[in-house]
Formats: C-alpha cells, sequence, structure tokens
C-alpha cells in the first residue's frame, strides 16, 4: 500500500509503502478512485489554526500528530472486508463519509459523530485518501452515490455535506430571502448548487478573486462582489432591495464575521464555516438589541449525508470545477491549493482513470 504521509508539519508529505492492512470484524478495504484536496488539509498538513492576536490553535495539542495520512473527500473501490461487515459486495464503489466519532457516546449514538469530542476522522485520526488503499471501520460509512460522476461524488463527504448542514441550519429563511456568502472556493461553490436543487432563493456571493466569482456566476449566483473593495458593505447592501436576513461565511476570517455581523439586519442569522482564523469584537449589546444569531456549522451527519446524496442524484447538473490529478502530484496540488490557484476541486485518482482531457470536468 502507498500513501503520502505528513511526516512533519509543513514538509512535503512523504511517499511511505507498507503492506496493505487486511480488514478485520466490519472493516472494509477499498482501493481509492478519488480523493479530493480540501482547504482543511492545508490546515492539518501545517498543523494549526490561525486564533487571532498572534496565537495559533495546534492540532497536537487536540491529539493530531503526524504521521498523518491526509484525505477525507474519498470514494473507493471495495476489494475486501472483514467477515462481520455486510451491505457491500466486493467491487462496489463507495462514497466514504468521513466523520467519524468514538461510537459510544450518547452524542455518537444519536447519530452527531462528527461532534464527538473523541473524533476519529479518516484523513486525520485514521488514514485517509491520499493513498491507494483506505479501510473504513463499518459499512455504515460507505454510500452508494448512484450515477453521479466519482470525481463529483467525493467531494460531496465534506464541500458538499459542510455546505448543506449549514444551508439546513437556516431553515426556511433561505426560501424567499436572498443569502450572502462570503468565499466561492470548493464549499462555496457547494453551496450554490445545492441551493439550487433546494429550490432556495440564491445567493449574492461575495469573493476578492475574479476567476472565483465568474465560477459562483456560472454555478447560478444571483451576482457577485468584490471583496476588496473598500465599500463592500454599500455594495452588497445595494443588491438587496431590502434587509439582509441570512450571511453563511465560508472564509470565516475576522474582518468576514465583523462584516457578516454589521450587515445582518434585526433578526438576522449567520452561520460561520470557514476556517481562514482570525478573531473579531462585537459590541456586546448588539446581540440582544438586534436579536442576532451567529452559529457555527461543523461538517455533518450521517444522516445528512444519505440527504444530500437523494437531493443531488436527481437534481439538475451541480456546477463544481473538477481537476483530476494523479495521486503523485498531492504535493504539488497542495501548493497550488495554499497559492489560491485552484477555482473548484482538485481530485487525486489512479492514473488509470485519467481521461486523455484531464481538464476542468463537469458532471
Ligand atoms: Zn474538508
Ligand atoms: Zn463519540
Amino acid at each position: 500500500m502507498k500513501s503520502y504521509q505528513v511526516c512533519k508539519h509543513g514538509a512535503p508529505l512523504q511517499l511511505r509503502e507498507e503492506d496493505t492492512p487486511q480488514p478485520v470484524g466490519t472493516e472494509v478495504l477499498l482501493e481509492v478512485t478519488a480523493a479530493g484536496i480540501c482547504h482543511s488539509d492545508l490546515h492539518f498538513w501545517e498543523g494549526e489554526y490561525d486564533i487571532g492576536g498572534g496565537k495559533v490553535m495546534r492540532l497536537a495539542e487536540r491529539g493530531l500528530k503526524p504521521p498523518i495520512t491526509l484525505g477525507h473527500e474519498n470514494v473507493g473501490r471495495v476489494v475486501a472486508m472483514g467477515p462481520d461487515a455486510t451491505g457491500v459486495r466486493i467491487g462496489d464503489e463507495r462514497l466514504i463519509y468521513s466523520w467519524i466519532g468514538c461510537g459510544d457516546c450518547a452524542v455518537c449514538g444519536r447519530g452527531d459523530q462528527q461532534l464527538c469530542l473523541k473524533p476519529q476522522f479518516i484523513g486525520g485520526f485514521r488514514p485517509g485518501g491520499f493513498a491507494d488503499h483506505i479501510v473504513v471501520p463499518h459499512p455504515r460509512y460507505l454510500f452508494d452515490y448512484g450515477d453521479i460522476a466519482r470525481e463529483h461524488a467525493a467531494p460531496l463527504t465534506c464541500a458538499g455535506l459542510t455546505a448543506y448542514s449549514a444551508l439546513k441550519k437556516f431553515g426556511n429563511l433561505i426560501k424567499n430571502e436572498p443569502l450572502i456568502i462570503f468565499g466561492a472556493g470548493g464549499v462555496g461553490l457547494m453551496a450554490l448548487a445545492i441551493l439550487r436543487a433546494m429550490q432556495a432563493h440564491g445567493a449574492i456571493v461575495v469573493e476578492i478573486d475574479a476567476k472565483k466569482r465568474d465560477a459562483a456566476m456560472r454555478a447560478g449566483a444571483i451576482a457577485t462582489v468584490d471583496g476588496n473593495v473598500p465599500d463592500v458593505a454599500a455594495q452588497i447592501q445595494a443588491l438587496v432591495s431590502g434587509r439582509i436576513w441570512a450571511v453563511l461565511d465560508f472564509v470565516g476570517s475576522g474582518a468576514t464575521v465583523k462584516l457578516g455581523s454589521d450587515l445582518l439586519t434585526k433578526g438576522g442569522h449567520m452561520i460561520v464555516v470557514g476556517l481562514f482564523g482570525g478573531d473579531v469584537t462585537i459590541p456586546t449589546p448588539y446581540i440582544p438589541t438586534r436579536a442576532m444569531t451567529i452559529q457555527g456549522s461543523y461538517t455533518g451527519s450521517l444522516t445528512e449525508m444519505e440527504e444530500l446524496i437523494s437531493l443531488l442524484r436527481d437534481a439538475p447538473t451541480p456546477y463544481m470545477p473538477v481537476h483530476l490529478r494523479p495521486l503523485d502530484s498531492v504535493n504539488q496540488s497542495l501548493d497550488d491549493l495554499k497559492c489560491g490557484h485552484v477555482v473548484g476541486r482538485v481530485v487525486l485518482t489512479p492514473n488509470e482513470l485519467i481521461s486523455a482531457d484531464p481538464g476542468v470536468k463537469t458532471r
């Protein structure tokens, strides 16, 4: 088995070759056929988050230490199963849910494994998909994704699920009111596709990169605003004829959270998903007097994974540019993502699955 591992935070991933693991009990061994590279992989690679004021939160303090095989957006083909694994067969190609918890606590018991305080997620605590094989502890984490192309299915387990779970938290608000979205990276573009599938009102997207603003328009944004202009708040307000009720922040910097909370009308709702980092000061009287809700959202549950797949299976084509690259391009691909050169998603795949045209593909 080959895998690319973080052996030292911030240093290039190293290729390791080990014996391919044999699944035991309920485990399933899959050959990785698609592995999306997510912005969170950069944080896991670097080993820290910026928490503002010149401080960082180190992942090692949360128990996440090298060696780490990254990759939490995976599709694989079943090649072996433990004696107690049921519900899949050899040759089945499945989307792998990554947000595994301890499995024993009350929160895992109610189905919210992504909120477990002893996380075991794939691509961090458990080896992920920047490898040719992957072991999943139970078939319950494997999802049939129908005839969605594998390279579009893979990002559903992080970008898609994260966007879907956040959008659901707005309830009916986004049916009739425009949503303001900050950031048109992979998750932002997925959110636009999911909004269409949910038949929501639609979104105005704030993004500093012109190429990503174009991608957002193609993905169905109502309008876009350059996040770097000095009068960004006024430009957003001018596009919304009435009050701003809903803001979804896929950037998560001090500046975007401040901007979002300033834009919200009385009774408005802001959800923060992005992990860019920083901090923010909000006058405390505004929280009650403006009846403000600021909520965080982190990945999603197994139930939401199932709901998302059924939503997109029958939906019109979701627009998310996907760039297929070979597994051994992983270090270059992480650098490209870090430098902001990726519009949509890079998905790593075995060489034999890359077609003659490895350029931008849509479903
Ligand atoms: Zn992710
Ligand atoms: Zn748990």
